[in-house]
């Protein structure tokens, strides 16, 4: 069996190793020395200023959507993970969705301009599959019309753009450390942001509010994180170099065995250093796409429709023609990737693909 993903598991002795620790202080969450440590060790990994360590990778869109007093209308793309859409709706704004560019799969930048209103407060784009958006073109829109701009960059670990990492980017940045991402800590999130006013309020916001044990600053939640998360996120991140590369091996890999096979591969937007985090390929229709699939599960090897539906279809939404992401969401699938993929599974995906393409 061959599955899309799987976690990566570090050596269980290096996380005991924290753990001793965790049980001789007998401290298991509020703000613990791991968490503290984790938080200054990411900042070094990433070349971050500030950042916080919360939930997971759904908290902290909210907590930005939050913290920046979102309200109305905010400019979203339908092509994400569904956590994208459903944030702006649990906050109690309304997504507007906009088309994406057919290439880059990321917010066209050109439709932007035509989505905004008297009530639009704001852009959360999602740096699809780890591809940065057109950042520069966003931005200018975004300046112009006084919008602040969330970047859900969940898939990003380690991509920069412009040579930076690309959570400089935005008023906010988000990231998923969720065990199917590259690097992880089982659940956990970040918020980003270059903006120290906006850092504690987001502080204030993931603990309740709390200003000290009998005093409140605003509204707050729970989107704290554990000793135990931080414990693996830690050791994870010890190898997140390696994983990266090894994602980056695979996927060339894929490159160099699938070249005779009739898909294409989304643009990676230029100025990004990609981090590989999936391997998505797009086929000439749904029919093509949902053979393959059907073949390929019928072989235990298992590709996902990342991402299906396309947002504006999830039922809870004014649901928008989205023509480009609507096509894509039916015709993509997710080749399986991560750390410990061998090539020989690799080269038997292939042959499936391109048996069926040959004689199929
Ligand atoms: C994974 C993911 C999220 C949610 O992250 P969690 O840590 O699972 O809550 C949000 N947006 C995108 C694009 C994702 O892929």
């Amino acid at each position: 069996m061959i599955p899309v993903t799987k976690p990566f598991l570090p050596p269980k002795q290096e996380v005991y190793a924290l753990l001793n620790g965790v049980w001789e202080r007998n401290w298991l969450t509020n703000n613990g020395p791991l968490v503290n440590e984790y938080e200054i060790r990411l900042k070094q990994y990433l070349g971050l200023k500030h950042l916080l360590f919360v939930s997971n990778g759904t908290i902290a869109l909210q907590i930005a959507i939050k913290a920046l007093g979102l309200k109305g209308e905010i400019i979203t793309t339908p092509f994400s993970y569904v956590a994208t859409t459903s944030s702006i709706v649990w906050e109690g704004c309304t997504p507007v969705f906009v088309d994406i560019d057919e290439e880059t799969l990321n917010i066209d930048p050109e439709k932007i301009a035509d989505a905004i209103t008297p009530q639009t407060s704001a852009i959360l784009a999602t740096h699809c599959f780890g591809n940065a958006c057109d950042i520069d073109a966003i931005d200018t829109i975004a300046k112009k019309h006084n919008l602040k701009v969330i970047y859900d960059a969940a898939h990003c670990f380690g991509t920069t753009y412009k040579g930076k990492s690309i959570f400089e980017y935005g008023d906010i940045s988000t990231l998923s450390l969720h065990a199917t991402k590259p690097v992880h800590s089982v659940e956990g999130g970040l918020v980003v942001t270059q903006d120290p006013e906006l850092l504690e309020r987001m502080a204030f916001l993931r603990n309740f509010g709390h200003d000290g044990p009998e005093n409140f600053n605003g509204v707050g939640i729970n989107g704290k994180n554990s000793e135990l998360h931080a414990a693996v996120g830690l050791v994870v991140l010890n190898h997140a170099d390696e994983i990266l590369e090894n994602r980056k091996k695979l996927s060339l890999y894929y490159d160099r065995e699938l070249e005779n096979l009739k898909v294409r591969k989304p643009k990676v937007q230029e100025h990004c250093g990609y981090n590989h985090a999936y391997y998505p390929i797009i086929f000439g229709d749904e029919a093509q796409a949902l053979t393959a699939k059907v073949a390929l599960d019928k072989q235990e090897i298992f590709c996902r429709r990342y991402f299906f539906p396309s947002l504006n279809k999830v039922g809870y939404v004014n649901d928008y023609d989205m023509p480009v992401s609507e096509k894509i969401a039916q015709s993509i699938l997710c080749l399986p990737l991560y750390y410990g993929l061998s090539n020989q599974e690799q080269f038997l995906i292939k042959r499936n693909l391109l048996r069926l393409q040959n004689y199929g």
